[in-house]
């Protein structure tokens, strides 16, 4: 079968690349000419593992293909998947741009029958935005089906989600749709991947639900993890001992300095707008948002408590990126804080094994150095702000010679405290008490 993909971001071409994996042929499309042109060489325009050893394999193999030509992919192809970007727009509602250009793109190009399949993230009542977008600018009447298949892959360790999935979710009416899905994830069948058969609103919903609920245990960690702070209490403790609770689990319960990425933040502004706009105020998920923009102020707030007055001084961070394993800094709570940082006056050293390249992009004034020792070069503190693992296994002794003072911010609880407090450093954490 031949398939398409429109949108080469995160999304798109780790399905792309997975669905050639499957031994579909598949063409992926994607408007920014300079992306292609990297992608037609083999080079993989983000940092994600495993992706660019799969891309090579499957372009060698021909079964993957890159173009700017929408109308070339669409043509070629029986299933047309939807995935470029959903940001949000200025109140926070899901900016439905691309998906109607595309929309538009596929019913002006398409000339026979067509699955559109829409991968993007995308409001209750998109699919039926873009079926009545293809239906206006069909030049004659052509046959379609509306398939939702949201996408729940994590930057990272896309690959592994993509190809063992914890679930499928279609949204389809019609029996050819079904069937020709259920055929495109085959291989996920054999594996016994559970399916979840909807129509095309509930399927649109499941994604939003999903982050919103995921968004939701993150905050309610870090609300936890600050009143712990309070009563002097071990938030792992406590989220140990709720997560060994099957009722609850115990993933999503990590307190830190507050979620970011370019799929929570955005998703639940959507999902409150979405209820705004029928009458209905989603009051957990307006909660969550604003405990987690006071999470990333609070963050400052403890940086600021620890190192006293930071004009003209110079901090080191390390790991800008929203997780690790990425090199997306969409959102990510890095930002915010070296920002309030550099207005309370620091002078920021930074470090990030995979996301500089985007964060100079942003961060102007930042001093991006080549390893995270050199970042704590002459830094009054060290501040850990995401898990990347190089960063578990710091040479402390070597480090206490680089800081002016031995003093460590982790944001990300990756040190136990007394073992910090016998290598003689200050530690301050999340939601467990400093040691000296
Ligand atoms: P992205 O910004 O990385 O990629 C989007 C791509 O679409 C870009 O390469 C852009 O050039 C391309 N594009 C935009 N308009 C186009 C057009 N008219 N024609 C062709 N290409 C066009 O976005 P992403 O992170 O891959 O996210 C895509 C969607 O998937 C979003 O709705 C997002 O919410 C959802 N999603 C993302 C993730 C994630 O982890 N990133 C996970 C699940 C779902």
């Amino acid at each position: 079968m031949n398939i398409c993909v429109i949108g080469t971001g995160y999304v798109g071409l780790v399905t792309g690349a997975c669905f050639a994996e499957f031994g579909i042929r598949v063409t992926c499309v994607d408007n920014d000419l300079i992306k292609i042109k990297a992608l037609q060489q083999g080079k993989i325009p983000i940092y994600e593992p495993g992706l660019e050893e799969m891309v090579a394999k499957n372009m060698k193999e021909n079964r993957l293909l890159f173009t700017d030509n929408l109308e070339e992919g669409v043509r070629h192809s029986l299933a047309v998947f939807i995935a470029v970007g959903t940001p949000s727009d200025h109140q926070g509602k899901a900016d439905l741009r691309y998906v109607k250009e595309v929309a538009s793109a596929i019913g002006r190009t398409m000339d026979g029958y067509k699955l559109v399949v829409t991968k993007s993230t995308v409001p209750v009542g998109t699919g039926k935005i873009i079926a009545d977008l293809i239906r206006k600018n069909q030049r004659k009447k052509l046959p379609f089906d509306m398939v939702s298949n949201p996408e729940f892959l994590r930057e990272g360790s896309a690959i592994e989600d993509f190809m063992h999935p914890n679930r499928v979710v279609i949204g389809a009416e019609s029996d050819q749709a079904k069937a020709i899905m259920k055929d495109l994830y085959s291989p996920l069948y054999l594996i016994e991947t559970p399916f979840v058969i909807t129509g095309v609103e509930t399927a649109e919903m499941i994604k939003y639900a999903s982050n919103a609920f995921l968004a939701a245990k993150i905050s309610f960690i870090n609300e936890m993890a600050n009143l712990c702070e309070k009563v002097g209490a071990d938030v792992h403790l406590v989220a140990k001992g709720m997560g060994l609770d099957q009722r609850i689990g115990s993933k999503f319960l990590h307190p830190g300095p507050g979620f970011g990425g370019s799929c929570f933040p955005k998703d639940t502004a959507a999902l409150v707008q979405l209820g705004k706009s029928l009458g209905y105020e989603f009051e957990i998920v307006k909660t969550v948002i604003k405990v987690n923009q006071r999470q990333k102020k609070r963050m400052v707030e403890k940086i600021l408590k620890a190192t006293g007055p930071v004009r003209g001084k110079t901090l080191g961070v390390l790991g800008l990126t929203f997780k690790p394993n990425t090199d997306d800094i969409r959102e990510a709570p890095a930002l915010t804080i070296i920002r309030s940082l550099e207005k309370a006056g620091a002078r920021i050293k930074a470090y990030d094994p995979a996301g500089m390249k985007e964060g100079k992009k942003v961060l102007k004034k930042v001093r991006f150095q080549d390893n995270l020792y050199e970042a704590a070069q002459g830094a009054e503190a060290l501040i850990l702000v995401t898990e990347w693992n190089p960063f578990r296994n710091i040479d402390w002794a070597r480090m206490k010679g680089l800081l002016k003072r031995p003093l460590v911010i982790d944001l990300k609880n990756m040190y136990e405290p007394v073992k910090m407090q016998a290598l003689g450093f200050k530690y301050v954490c999340v939601g467990r008490p400093t040691v000296e």
